[in-house]
């Protein structure tokens, strides 16, 4: 029981590549040395090439509610 509590914190926490200290995975700096880090389940950074499909996605909904709309609004 206490061990897989203890995997599962352990799976969150990170080495520093400044000091070798051990940080969460949420912080944005190392709490020993103040070193910057990446966090892991930080997602700001998303791979473009997502980013072009999500929108693009978004614009093809955009578009079909649009549309509908038109549709909606000529049959009216
Ligand atoms: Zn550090």
């Amino acid at each position: 029981m206490g061990k897989k509590k203890l995997t599962n914190l352990e799976r969150h926490i990170v080495i520093c590549p400044h000091c070798g200290g051990k940080a969460l995975d949420h912080m944005t700096e190392c709490p020993a040395c103040k070193g910057a880090l990446k966090p892991l389940g930080y997602h700001g950074e998303m791979d473009p090439r997502i980013r072009k499909r999500i929108r693009m996605t978004l614009w093809i909904v955009f578009g079909i509610i649009a549309a509908a709309v038109a549709i909606f609004a000529f049959l009216k």
